[in-house]
Protein backbone atom coordinates (compact mmCIF):
# COMPACT_ATOMS: atom_id res chain seq x y z
CA UNK A 1 0.00 0.00 0.00
CA UNK A 2 1.43 3.53 -1.02
CA UNK A 3 2.78 5.17 2.67
CA UNK A 4 0.98 8.39 1.89
CA UNK A 5 -2.48 6.40 1.66
CA UNK A 6 -1.58 4.49 5.36
CA UNK A 7 -0.76 7.36 6.91
CA UNK A 8 -4.28 8.34 7.24
CA UNK A 9 -4.58 10.92 10.56
CA UNK A 10 -7.90 11.46 12.73
CA UNK A 11 -8.18 14.10 15.89
CA UNK A 12 -9.35 11.42 18.00
CA UNK A 13 -12.36 13.18 18.88
CA UNK A 14 -16.05 14.51 18.11
CA UNK A 15 -14.88 16.08 15.30
CA UNK A 16 -12.77 13.55 13.13
CA UNK A 17 -11.47 12.48 9.49
CA UNK A 18 -8.78 10.87 7.81
CA UNK A 19 -6.31 11.88 5.33
CA UNK A 20 -3.57 11.43 3.15
CA UNK A 21 -0.22 13.01 4.52
CA UNK A 22 -0.56 15.34 1.79
CA UNK A 23 -3.01 16.77 3.07
CA UNK A 24 -3.07 15.91 6.53
CA UNK A 25 -1.65 19.42 7.86
CA UNK A 26 -4.63 21.12 5.75
CA UNK A 27 -7.17 18.68 7.26
CA UNK A 28 -5.68 19.60 10.67
CA UNK A 29 -6.22 23.20 10.05
CA UNK A 30 -9.51 22.82 8.44
CA UNK A 31 -10.92 20.83 11.93
CA UNK A 32 -10.78 23.99 13.28
CA UNK A 33 -12.69 25.26 10.69
CA UNK A 34 -15.56 22.40 11.35
CA UNK A 35 -14.43 19.48 8.37
CA UNK A 36 -15.58 16.53 10.25
CA UNK A 37 -14.32 13.01 8.38
CA UNK A 38 -14.72 9.70 9.70
CA UNK A 39 -11.68 7.73 10.98
CA UNK A 40 -12.69 7.52 14.48
CA UNK A 41 -15.42 8.85 17.10
CA UNK A 42 -15.77 10.48 20.14
CA UNK A 43 -18.45 9.08 23.39
CA UNK A 44 -18.85 13.19 24.19
CA UNK A 45 -19.24 16.10 22.44
CA UNK A 46 -15.84 18.03 23.43
CA UNK A 47 -13.04 19.17 21.55
CA UNK A 48 -10.63 21.68 20.89
CA UNK A 49 -11.80 25.08 22.18
CA UNK A 50 -13.00 26.86 17.95
CA UNK A 51 -13.03 23.55 16.56
CA UNK A 52 -16.54 22.21 15.34
CA UNK A 53 -18.29 20.46 17.52
CA UNK A 54 -20.33 17.89 15.04
CA UNK A 55 -21.17 14.92 16.54
CA UNK A 56 -19.12 11.62 16.15
CA UNK A 57 -19.86 9.68 13.16
CA UNK A 58 -21.57 6.90 13.87
CA UNK A 59 -20.05 3.53 13.20
CA UNK A 60 -16.66 4.44 12.91
CA UNK A 61 -15.76 2.55 15.48
CA UNK A 62 -17.03 -1.14 16.34
CA UNK A 63 -18.05 -1.50 19.83
CA UNK A 64 -18.13 -4.80 19.33
CA UNK A 65 -14.40 -5.25 18.94
CA UNK A 66 -11.43 -4.52 21.60
CA UNK A 67 -11.20 -1.20 21.97
CA UNK A 68 -9.38 1.58 23.63
CA UNK A 69 -11.49 4.90 25.04
CA UNK A 70 -9.13 7.85 26.33
CA UNK A 71 -10.88 8.47 29.28
CA UNK A 72 -8.47 11.64 29.96
CA UNK A 73 -5.63 12.62 27.91
CA UNK A 74 -4.16 15.64 29.71
CA UNK A 75 -0.15 14.47 31.18
CA UNK A 76 1.40 16.17 34.72
CA UNK A 77 -0.75 16.96 37.58
CA UNK A 78 -2.12 20.49 36.38
CA UNK A 79 -5.13 21.13 35.01
CA UNK A 80 -6.10 23.04 31.61
CA UNK A 81 -8.73 25.61 31.83
CA UNK A 82 -8.87 26.45 28.28
CA UNK A 83 -8.68 22.80 26.99
CA UNK A 84 -10.40 21.29 30.11
CA UNK A 85 -8.63 17.89 29.39
CA UNK A 86 -9.38 15.47 32.21
CA UNK A 87 -6.11 13.53 33.59
CA UNK A 88 -4.53 10.68 32.19
CA UNK A 89 -6.68 7.30 32.30
CA UNK A 90 -7.63 4.58 29.68
CA UNK A 91 -10.28 2.08 29.10
CA UNK A 92 -9.78 -0.85 27.61
CA UNK A 93 -12.59 -2.68 26.27
CA UNK A 94 -13.17 -6.31 25.68
CA UNK A 95 -16.94 -7.09 24.94
CA UNK A 96 -18.05 -6.53 28.50
CA UNK A 97 -15.23 -6.13 30.15
CA UNK A 98 -13.45 -2.95 31.33
CA UNK A 99 -9.85 -2.68 32.33
CA UNK A 100 -8.49 0.92 33.09
CA UNK A 101 -4.71 2.36 33.01
CA UNK A 102 -4.42 5.04 34.85
CA UNK A 103 -6.72 6.69 37.00
CA UNK A 104 -5.78 10.37 36.80
CA UNK A 105 -8.26 13.36 37.25
CA UNK A 106 -11.84 12.80 36.90
CA UNK A 107 -11.02 8.90 35.89
CA UNK A 108 -14.38 7.83 37.20
CA UNK A 109 -16.35 10.72 36.00
CA UNK A 110 -14.99 9.77 32.57
CA UNK A 111 -15.51 6.17 32.72
CA UNK A 112 -19.16 7.23 33.91
CA UNK A 113 -19.54 9.51 30.92
CA UNK A 114 -18.68 6.86 28.80
CA UNK A 115 -20.43 4.03 29.94
CA UNK A 116 -18.49 1.61 28.16
CA UNK A 117 -20.02 -1.50 27.96
CA UNK A 118 -23.85 0.15 27.57
CA UNK A 119 -24.60 -0.89 31.73
CA UNK A 120 -27.77 0.43 33.36
CA UNK A 121 -26.25 3.59 34.86
CA UNK A 122 -26.43 2.31 38.93
CA UNK A 123 -24.40 -0.43 37.93
CA UNK A 124 -21.46 0.33 35.00
CA UNK A 125 -18.87 -0.18 37.39
CA UNK A 126 -19.74 -3.86 37.12
CA UNK A 127 -18.06 -4.74 34.19
CA UNK A 128 -14.32 -3.42 35.51
CA UNK A 129 -12.19 -6.35 35.75
CA UNK A 130 -8.97 -4.74 36.46
CA UNK A 131 -6.94 -1.22 37.15
CA UNK A 132 -3.22 -0.96 35.72
CA UNK A 133 -1.34 1.75 37.57
CA UNK A 134 2.13 3.00 35.29
CA UNK A 135 3.82 4.36 38.10
CA UNK A 136 3.08 6.03 41.29
CA UNK A 137 2.71 10.20 40.53
CA UNK A 138 -0.50 11.76 41.37
CA UNK A 139 -1.46 12.79 37.80
CA UNK A 140 -1.77 8.71 37.56
CA UNK A 141 -3.60 7.75 40.63
CA UNK A 142 -4.90 10.99 41.90
CA UNK A 143 -8.84 9.11 41.36
CA UNK A 144 -7.96 5.62 41.94
CA UNK A 145 -10.02 5.59 45.24
CA UNK A 146 -12.59 7.12 44.24
CA UNK A 147 -13.12 5.09 40.89
CA UNK A 148 -13.04 1.89 43.69
CA UNK A 149 -15.41 4.07 46.46
CA UNK A 150 -17.66 5.43 43.97
CA UNK A 151 -17.92 2.34 41.35
CA UNK A 152 -18.86 0.47 45.21
CA UNK A 153 -21.89 2.54 44.66
CA UNK A 154 -22.48 2.11 40.66
CA UNK A 155 -22.12 -1.63 40.01
CA UNK A 156 -18.87 -2.61 42.44
CA UNK A 157 -20.75 -4.17 45.25
CA UNK A 158 -22.32 -6.75 42.47
CA UNK A 159 -19.15 -8.12 41.37
CA UNK A 160 -18.38 -12.10 41.64
CA UNK A 161 -14.81 -11.93 41.13
CA UNK A 162 -12.39 -8.87 42.80
CA UNK A 163 -11.22 -6.28 41.22
CA UNK A 164 -7.42 -6.65 40.09
CA UNK A 165 -5.09 -4.12 40.96
CA UNK A 166 -1.66 -4.06 39.37
CA UNK A 167 0.78 -1.80 40.06
CA UNK A 168 4.39 -0.57 41.18
CA UNK A 169 5.85 -2.09 44.41
CA UNK A 170 7.83 -0.10 47.41
CA UNK A 171 10.89 1.49 46.17
CA UNK A 172 14.30 0.64 48.63
CA UNK A 173 15.60 4.12 48.35
CA UNK A 174 14.61 7.71 48.34
CA UNK A 175 14.66 9.70 45.22
CA UNK A 176 18.50 11.37 44.84
CA UNK A 177 18.05 14.66 45.60
CA UNK A 178 19.28 17.10 43.19
CA UNK A 179 22.55 18.03 43.41
CA UNK A 180 23.29 20.99 45.55
CA UNK A 181 19.36 20.98 47.18
CA UNK A 182 19.06 20.40 51.02
CA UNK A 183 15.65 18.70 50.70
CA UNK A 184 13.35 18.66 54.05
CA UNK A 185 12.92 15.17 55.83
CA UNK A 186 11.44 12.97 53.44
CA UNK A 187 7.33 12.34 53.68
CA UNK A 188 6.21 9.19 55.89
CA UNK A 189 9.73 8.13 56.77
CA UNK A 190 8.72 5.07 57.91
CA UNK A 191 8.44 4.24 54.34
CA UNK A 192 8.68 7.43 52.23
CA UNK A 193 8.73 5.39 48.66
CA UNK A 194 5.46 3.64 49.02
CA UNK A 195 3.86 0.90 46.64
CA UNK A 196 0.43 0.26 45.43
CA UNK A 197 -0.17 -2.17 47.68
CA UNK A 198 0.97 0.57 50.77
CA UNK A 199 -0.90 2.96 48.99
CA UNK A 200 -4.05 0.97 48.89
CA UNK A 201 -4.15 -0.33 52.57
CA UNK A 202 -3.71 3.87 53.54
CA UNK A 203 -6.37 4.92 51.74
CA UNK A 204 -8.53 2.04 52.94
CA UNK A 205 -7.30 3.52 56.38
CA UNK A 206 -7.93 6.49 55.67
CA UNK A 207 -11.45 6.25 54.40
CA UNK A 208 -12.47 3.61 57.19
CA UNK A 209 -15.01 5.59 58.78
CA UNK A 210 -16.66 5.57 55.30
CA UNK A 211 -16.26 1.84 54.89
CA UNK A 212 -17.25 0.65 58.22
CA UNK A 213 -20.74 3.29 57.78
CA UNK A 214 -21.48 1.40 54.48
CA UNK A 215 -20.89 -1.78 55.54
CA UNK A 216 -22.24 -1.79 59.06
CA UNK A 217 -25.27 0.80 58.57
CA UNK A 218 -25.94 0.33 54.77
CA UNK A 219 -24.86 -3.67 54.96
CA UNK A 220 -22.71 -2.98 51.97
CA UNK A 221 -20.67 -5.44 50.69
CA UNK A 222 -17.03 -4.81 52.14
CA UNK A 223 -14.95 -2.38 50.02
CA UNK A 224 -11.72 -4.44 51.11
CA UNK A 225 -13.33 -7.71 49.21
CA UNK A 226 -13.69 -5.98 45.98
CA UNK A 227 -10.46 -5.60 44.99
CA UNK A 228 -7.47 -7.45 44.36
CA UNK A 229 -3.88 -6.18 44.81
CA UNK A 230 -0.16 -7.25 43.50
CA UNK A 231 2.54 -5.34 43.52
CA UNK A 232 4.31 -6.29 40.03
CA UNK A 233 7.20 -8.32 40.18
CA UNK A 234 9.92 -7.46 38.25
CA UNK A 235 11.87 -10.64 36.60
CA UNK A 236 15.50 -11.00 38.13
CA UNK A 237 15.02 -7.82 40.45
CA UNK A 238 13.47 -6.81 43.66
CA UNK A 239 12.98 -2.69 44.17
CA UNK A 240 12.48 -3.01 47.73
CA UNK A 241 16.34 -4.17 47.87
CA UNK A 242 18.20 -2.13 44.65
CA UNK A 243 16.87 0.97 42.82
CA UNK A 244 18.67 1.40 39.97
CA UNK A 245 20.06 4.21 37.81
CA UNK A 246 20.37 2.48 34.46
CA UNK A 247 17.48 1.02 32.90
CA UNK A 248 18.24 -2.74 32.33
CA UNK A 249 17.66 -4.07 29.26
CA UNK A 250 14.38 -6.75 29.16
CA UNK A 251 11.51 -8.61 27.15
CA UNK A 252 7.98 -8.18 28.51
CA UNK A 253 7.05 -10.13 31.06
CA UNK A 254 3.28 -11.10 32.21
CA UNK A 255 0.93 -9.41 35.13
CA UNK A 256 -2.32 -10.61 33.95
CA UNK A 257 -4.21 -13.18 32.14
CA UNK A 258 -8.03 -14.23 31.79
CA UNK A 259 -10.52 -15.07 29.05
CA UNK A 260 -10.61 -12.17 27.07
CA UNK A 261 -6.67 -10.86 27.51
CA UNK A 262 -3.11 -11.52 28.02
CA UNK A 263 -1.13 -8.34 29.80
CA UNK A 264 2.40 -8.18 29.80
CA UNK A 265 4.60 -4.95 31.57
CA UNK A 266 7.91 -3.79 30.75
CA UNK A 267 10.10 -1.00 32.56
CA UNK A 268 10.71 2.35 31.29
CA UNK A 269 12.26 5.32 31.13
CA UNK A 270 10.88 8.08 33.58
CA UNK A 271 13.62 8.46 36.02
CA UNK A 272 14.07 9.46 38.54
CA UNK A 273 11.16 8.04 39.11
CA UNK A 274 11.56 3.89 39.20
CA UNK A 275 9.66 1.42 38.88
CA UNK A 276 7.78 3.12 36.31
CA UNK A 277 5.97 0.64 33.65
CA UNK A 278 4.32 -0.02 30.26
CA UNK A 279 1.45 -2.11 29.64
CA UNK A 280 0.51 -4.30 26.83
CA UNK A 281 -2.63 -6.13 26.19
CA UNK A 282 -2.94 -9.16 23.65
CA UNK A 283 -6.81 -9.66 21.98
CA UNK A 284 -8.16 -12.04 19.88
CA UNK A 285 -8.57 -9.11 18.21
CA UNK A 286 -5.53 -6.46 18.59
CA UNK A 287 -3.24 -5.54 20.66
CA UNK A 288 -2.80 -2.25 22.06
CA UNK A 289 0.50 -0.96 24.38
CA UNK A 290 0.22 2.09 26.50
CA UNK A 291 3.11 3.38 27.66
CA UNK A 292 3.12 5.36 31.22
CA UNK A 293 5.43 8.07 31.51
CA UNK A 294 8.60 7.62 29.56
CA UNK A 295 11.33 8.96 27.49
CA UNK A 296 12.16 7.03 24.31
CA UNK A 297 12.87 3.68 25.90
CA UNK A 298 14.25 0.19 24.39
CA UNK A 299 12.43 -1.26 26.29
CA UNK A 300 9.60 -0.31 25.07
CA UNK A 301 9.80 -0.53 21.57
CA UNK A 302 10.68 -4.15 22.38
CA UNK A 303 7.45 -4.66 23.75
CA UNK A 304 5.49 -2.79 21.16
CA UNK A 305 7.09 -4.24 18.18
CA UNK A 306 4.23 -4.66 15.18
CA UNK A 307 1.46 -3.61 17.86
CA UNK A 308 -1.74 -2.61 16.56
CA UNK A 309 -2.57 0.39 18.48
CA UNK A 310 0.35 2.38 20.54
CA UNK A 311 -0.93 4.83 23.03
CA UNK A 312 2.17 7.32 23.53
CA UNK A 313 2.26 10.31 26.02
CA UNK A 314 4.51 13.33 24.30
CA UNK A 315 5.33 16.76 25.52
CA UNK A 316 5.92 19.39 23.09
CA UNK A 317 8.91 20.49 22.53
CA UNK A 318 8.60 24.29 21.45
CA UNK A 319 6.60 24.71 24.60
CA UNK A 320 9.78 23.57 26.81
CA UNK A 321 11.93 25.92 24.76
CA UNK A 322 9.07 28.70 25.65
CA UNK A 323 8.61 27.58 29.18
CA UNK A 324 12.32 26.55 30.58
CA UNK A 325 14.32 28.60 28.53
CA UNK A 326 16.50 29.66 31.44
CA UNK A 327 16.32 25.89 32.91
CA UNK A 328 18.39 23.75 31.27
CA UNK A 329 18.61 21.18 33.95
CA UNK A 330 14.64 20.60 33.72
CA UNK A 331 14.42 21.28 30.06
CA UNK A 332 17.09 17.78 30.34
CA UNK A 333 14.80 16.45 32.58
CA UNK A 334 11.75 16.86 30.35
CA UNK A 335 13.73 15.80 27.07
CA UNK A 336 14.49 12.75 28.64
CA UNK A 337 11.68 11.71 31.09
CA UNK A 338 9.19 12.42 28.90
CA UNK A 339 8.78 11.71 24.77
CA UNK A 340 9.57 15.03 22.52
CA UNK A 341 6.80 15.53 20.26
CA UNK A 342 9.71 15.78 17.58
CA UNK A 343 11.10 12.45 18.23
CA UNK A 344 7.79 10.35 18.81
CA UNK A 345 7.00 9.60 15.21
CA UNK A 346 9.79 7.86 13.99
CA UNK A 347 10.35 5.56 16.94
CA UNK A 348 6.72 4.52 16.80
CA UNK A 349 7.87 3.90 12.71
CA UNK A 350 11.03 1.49 13.71
CA UNK A 351 8.93 -0.47 16.21
CA UNK A 352 6.11 -1.18 13.32
CA UNK A 353 3.22 0.55 15.16
CA UNK A 354 0.12 0.33 12.76
CA UNK A 355 -1.87 2.39 15.23
CA UNK A 356 0.00 5.71 16.51
CA UNK A 357 -2.43 7.64 19.37
CA UNK A 358 -0.81 10.94 21.51
CA UNK A 359 -2.11 10.91 24.95
CA UNK A 360 -0.58 12.83 27.85
CA UNK A 361 0.22 15.67 26.49
CA UNK A 362 2.01 17.86 27.96
CA UNK A 363 0.70 20.55 27.90
CA UNK A 364 -2.82 19.65 27.17
CA UNK A 365 -3.70 22.83 25.90
CA UNK A 366 -4.22 24.72 21.95
CA UNK A 367 -3.13 25.29 19.27
CA UNK A 368 -3.45 21.39 18.33
CA UNK A 369 -0.79 21.61 15.37
CA UNK A 370 1.30 21.40 17.54
CA UNK A 371 1.09 17.59 17.90
CA UNK A 372 1.30 17.44 13.93
CA UNK A 373 5.59 17.33 14.80
CA UNK A 374 4.60 13.67 16.59
CA UNK A 375 3.41 12.17 12.83
CA UNK A 376 6.41 13.19 10.95
CA UNK A 377 8.38 10.08 10.07
CA UNK A 378 5.24 7.63 11.05
CA UNK A 379 3.88 5.87 8.19
CA UNK A 380 0.70 4.14 9.50
CA UNK A 381 -2.77 5.52 11.00
CA UNK A 382 -1.76 8.97 13.31
CA UNK A 383 -4.54 9.92 15.95
CA UNK A 384 -4.12 13.30 18.46
CA UNK A 385 -5.84 11.96 21.37
CA UNK A 386 -9.07 13.98 23.04
CA UNK A 387 -10.88 12.94 25.46
CA UNK A 388 -13.40 10.23 25.40
CA UNK A 389 -12.20 9.41 22.13
CA UNK A 390 -12.56 5.92 21.11
CA UNK A 391 -10.08 3.47 19.11
CA UNK A 392 -10.47 0.09 17.48
CA UNK A 393 -7.46 -2.24 18.49
CA UNK A 394 -7.01 -3.24 14.67
CA UNK A 395 -8.05 -0.15 12.86
ZN1 LIG B 1 2.33 11.71 34.13
ZN1 LIG C 1 5.17 10.62 35.86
Amino acid sequence: MDPDERNRMCLSGPSTFGLSRRSALAGALGIIGGTTLAACSSADEQSFPGSSTAAPVPGDVDKGRPHVILLGTAGGPAWYPRQNATGIATAVVIGDAVYVVDTGDRAPEQFFKANPTGEAPDEQFSTLRGIFITHLHSDHTIDYFKMINYGWWTGLQHITQPVKVIGPGRRASLTTAYPGSQPPPPANPANPMPGITDMTNSLLAAYATDINDRVRDNRFTDLRSLIDVDDITIPGFDPAIETLEIMPAMDPFPVYEDDRVRVTATLVNHFPVFPAFAYRFDTDDGSVVISGDTGKSANLARMAADTDLLLHEVIDTSWIDEQYADNEALRHHLMTAHMPSTELGRFADELGARQLALHHLVPAEPPVERWLKSRENFSGTFHIGTDLAAINLRG
